[in-house]
């Protein structure tokens, strides 16, 4: 597509744009006195409009039922999370058994990890990627040191070869096989947080899979953002949280996924509760524990329905719009925004001073894009910030951005270049 750098083609994209409608679901921030650019649904994602209205049908059954609310309220809480299965499950392509909605991401991960993580004789070594995410750092540090092991030696993390930014999916392919029967786990952000970099999720578990390593993402940054195939894929393991592109409230409840093969696996490590034992009996409160078939044997606990709530306000508006609609519209609403930055840094070509860090091939990144900035970084982002953007600041010099299919337009990356320009 032949983009141009005016109003009146920001204006027709978005009227064109079979998306255009769901803008007006959202509520944009008005702390400033100028319009927001919201461009950090990556980091926190706008509230819907409709998100008070699911709460508040809880907040209501609770006032009028009290603790009947678990059988008797419309939706009732006892079994609430399975309103939410199958619409996660169609977001990362998924079963609906595979899916549960439960607890928070780093949690999450420290469940599936007491599972999926079995060091044992010399196979013991978890691969991730350089510069994880500091949760997942500190995840695969605290599991490896619970077995007893030395982290040290027993990560091994795959960075950009020298003086590039993104990872060569190659090294990561090679190193698993050097690796070979070394290689207990693979667990990888599916999106990285800083570059923005998609990985190849389907080939990095065949070639897990291949040297006999289970193979698990974290989706932080790809639920709600990439066309996710987990079933398909075979992937062990996934989480996710919901508050990113998926809207659902700050600390907002996560999501995880299991793979079917491992759904009756009775030999498996886990920390169990209640939430995760047989529902047919778990009333009979009787001992030994006896996990369900499903995803949902990851839950210890019964759900929090507030929280709940606000994620299936947003899982409607996925579902309504749906993951392929949503990823068309990504990509020409990213190419775009890389295309206004691209033509201000060639208007200002000797004052300009950044570069986009995040893959250039539309098939190798979600909705993010990252702009390292060299020089005045962090002046710069002071600027946007005080003209109406709302980026995201990450040390040393990157700024990210990422419009979000589902409420922002191409004006929006319109002013965003008008604004950049003027702080050049
Ligand atoms: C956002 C994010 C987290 C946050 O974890 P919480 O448990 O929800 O606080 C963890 N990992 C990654 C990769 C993230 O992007």
């Amino acid at each position: 597509m032949q983009f141009e750098n005016t109003l009146a083609f920001a204006q027709k994209m978005d009227e064109n744009d079979p998306l255009k409608a769901y803008r007006e679901r959202f509520l944009f921030p008005n702390f400033l006195a100028k319009p927001i650019i919201y461009f950090t649904g990556n980091s926190l994602g706008l509230q819907p409009r409709s998100t008070k209205d699911y709460i508040q049908k809880e907040l209501d059954a609770w006032a009028q039922y009290g603790v009947e609310g678990h059988f008797l309220a419309e939706k009732p809480w006892f079994s609430y999370h399975e309103f939410l299965s199958a619409k996660a499950a169609k977001i990362v392509g998924a079963l609906e058994k595979e899916v549960v909605v439960t607890h928070s991401l780093s949690t999450n991960i420290h469940l599936l990890m007491v599972s999926f993580y079995k060091p044992q004789g010399k196979r013991t070594k978890i691969l991730c990627e350089a510069k994880a995410f500091p949760s997942d750092q500190y995840i695969l540090e605290t599991q490896v040191r619970f077995h007893g092991l030395d982290p040290e030696a027993t990560i091994v993390e795959i960075a950009p070869r020298a003086g590039e930014h993104l990872i060569n999916e190659e090294d990561i392919y090679a190193k698993i096989e050097e690796l070979g029967d070394e290689l207990a786990l693979v667990m990888i952000g599916g999106v990285n947080y800083y570059s923005g970099q998609l990985f190849d999720m389907k080939t990095i578990t065949e070639k897990g899979h291949a040297v006999g390593a289970i193979v698990g993402f974290d989706l932080a940054h790809a639920a709600g953002n990439i066309l996710l195939k987990l079933h398909e894929w075979k992937v062990d393991f996934a989480a996710w949280c919901s508050y990113k592109y998926l809207n659902s409230s700050p600390g907002g409840v996560s999501g995880l996924f299991v793979h079917e093969k491992h759904l009756k696996d009775k030999s498996m490590n886990r920390f169990g509760g209640w939430w995760g034992h047989d529902k047919s009996v778990r009333f009979l409160m009787e001992k030994g524990f006896r996990p369900m078939e499903t995803a949902e044997a990851w839950q210890l606990s019964n759900a929090p329905v507030l929280g709940m709530a606000a994620h299936l306000a947003s899982l409607d508006i996925f579902d309504e719009a749906g993951m392929e609609k949503l990823c068309a519209k990504r990509d020409v609403l990213t190419a775009y925004l890389e295309f206004i930055i691209d033509e201000v840094s060639k208007l200002y070509g000797e004052k300009c001073s950044f570069e986009i860090i995040t893959p250039r091939d539309k098939t190798k990144r979600g909705a993010q894009l990252s702009m390292l900035v060299h020089g005045e970084a962090r002046k710069l982002f002071d600027f946007l910030t005080e003209e109406g953007v709302i980026a995201d600041w990450r040390e040393p010099n990157v700024i990210r951005m990422a419009p979000a299919p589902l409420y922002n337009s191409f004006e929006d990356v319109y002013y965003f270049g008008q604004i950049l320009s003027k702080a050049l």
